[in-house]
């Protein structure tokens, strides 16, 4: 805890109610079970990249082309950054600006569309993402959006059904990738669909980039026109994101994320996405993607030996859904027993919902988090146990007490590395 002590410290001096409150999260992180599959712990070295003095510089442009002055060090950066993001996943280009995954898409849309044109991405219901075309986000509201969904009996994707659709409402996009489908992507099948209604083909890789990075995921780098990522969730790095796209379309993709949808760079965080790059070439790194996948395995057959139906009846990821409904349960009252015995996990959709989306009837869990903290098979076994414990008895005080000292001792034998 010395980085954090020392940062603290420094904080309090000035602020101390800011500096109480980043305490107690501190704490929160330390003493709970993170299961939510889009989080993950960022390394030390990539907080002190984010938290540097990178953040007083402004450098709207790209590298080379500023319209600032005083760039030539935060130029070579995010060249560097942009090198080993083009290295590590095997693209031609790289734009490392987008300041999440929402304005990445956003981005990656205005570069094949104007505002009108047909987008054809996953439901939303059925695993996708808000920015994939739902009518509350900007996605949904600039272009004329329609969505595929999975296949009611499998819970995955039928090829045969997203290019019907494809072919009956001809998109300018394919979008591909979700938040919450715990399958791999068949990505050639995907791009033949793009290619035979003439769609450009996005994917969308925000939650696997970190497995693709480790080998541990196919990757749509070579099939997609375009892929776009977050750096914060399987990726291990600083909130942010990411595009990468064949080098003929640079110049439109670089565009299109400044002026089109952002001013200045987020420099801090560039820096921490290159130290969070340079990572996943170093031994340490190496296994990782592969550990989340095994550990995601275990914790999805202990699931299904306590008798829990998982979505599509497992994953091939790092994350996985449980449809609650079969033991008269719904998402918020599990997601809330968890969190009294600090093990987070959100309540979400499960294909073909009839709940509301404010209780809707499943969770959603992974292993990219408690897999950075160093635990293993072992660890996501008694991860299962007490997770099903809590479903199958969310309201028994004496159940929720042991589970929660229990959870608390893997906590405390893997501590967070700050
Ligand atoms: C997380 C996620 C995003 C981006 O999220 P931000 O919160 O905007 O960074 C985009 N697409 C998918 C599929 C995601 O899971």
């Amino acid at each position: 805890m010395a980085l954090a002590v020392e940062r603290l410290a420094r904080i309090g001096a000035s602020d101390p109610a800011v500096a109480g409150l980043l305490a107690l999260e501190l704490q929160r992180q330390a003493e709970t079970l993170e299961l939510i599959p889009s989080e993950n712990i960022a390394s030390p070295a990539v907080l002190d990249a984010v938290g540097s003095w990178l953040t007083n510089k402004y450098a709207e442009g790209t590298p080379g082309r500023r319209y600032y002055g005083g760039c030539e060090h935060v130029d070579r950066l995010e060249r560097l950054c942009q090198e080993r993001a083009m290295a590590l996943f095997g693209a031609e280009h790289a734009n490392v600006q987008p300041h999440c995954g929402s304005s990445a898409n956003l981005a990656a849309y205005a570069v094949f569309c104007k505002p009108g044109d047909t987008i054809l991405g996953m439901d939303l219901g059925h695993g996708g993402h808000l920015s994939h075309g739902s009518p509350v986000n900007f996605s949904g509201m600039l272009y004329h959006a329609e969505h595929y969904g999975v296949d009611p009996a499998t819970e995955q994707l039928d090829y045969d059904q997203v290019r019907a659709r494809a072919l009956q409402v001809r998109p300018r996009v394919l979008m591909a990738g979700a938040s919450a489908y715990p399958r791999t992507l068949d990505f050639a099948r995907l791009a033949a669909i793009a290619r035979e209604v003439e769609a450009a083909f996005v994917v969308d890789m925000a939650h696997f980039a970190g497995l693709v990075a480790g080998g541990a995921h196919p990757s749509p780098v070579p099939h997609a026109d375009l892929v776009t990522l977050t750096t914060h969730k399987t990726l291990r790095g600083p909130w942010g994101g990411m595009i990468l796209c064949r080098r003929e379309l640079a110049a439109r993709v670089d565009k299109a994320v400044f002026p089109g949808y952002q001013g200045g760079p987020l420099l801090h965080a560039i820096a921490g996405k290159a130290v969070a790059l340079n990572a996943w070439s170093q031994p340490e790194m190496a296994g990782y993607a592969q550990r989340v996948v095994a550990n995601a395995q275990v914790l999805a057959d202990g699931l299904r030996e306590r008798g829990l139906r998982l979505v599509s009846g497992g994953t091939d990821t790092h994350l996985m859904l449980v449809d609650l409904r079969p033991l008269g349960q719904t998402g918020r009252a599990i997601q809330d027993a968890l969190d009294r015995v600090r093990i987070t996990v959100n309540r979400n959709a499960i294909p073909f919902d009839t709940a509301s989306r404010f209780n809707p009837s499943g969770i959603r869990l992974g292993s990219p988090a408690v897999t950075t903290r160093g635990m293993g098979e072992g660890e996501m076994a008694v991860i299962a146990e007490l997770v099903a414990t809590v479903i199958r008895q969310p309201d028994d005080l004496r159940v929720a007490e042991t589970v929660r000292a229990r959870a608390r001792m893997l906590c405390d034998a893997h501590p967070l590395p700050y």
